[in-house]
């Protein structure tokens, strides 16, 4: 069976750590990201977190330095 495709999404630069990051997008979701104004509906099976991530470059663990648990998550 054949594995979907997935492409390696480079996130922007983290605002608390500086770093990229790098999120695997199946080529579904990176077609709707670059579709669908709405991340929320571009990628609705990603956690808060990684859609934090790959909107904004803040890393999961720097978000919750930054700005305590996400309560969204
Ligand atoms: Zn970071």
């Amino acid at each position: 069976m054949q594995q979907p495709t997935t492409i390696t999404y480079t996130t922007p630069t983290c605002l608390y750590c500086g770093r990229h990051g790098q999120v695997q997008l199946t080529e579904t979701e990176h077609y709707a990201l670059h579709t669908e104004p709405y991340i929320q509906k571009a990628l609705p099976n990603r956690t808060p977190g990684e859609r934090e991530q790959i909107k904004t470059g803040i890393h999961p663990e720097c978000f919750d330095a930054l700005f305590g648990p996400n309560p969204f998550a």
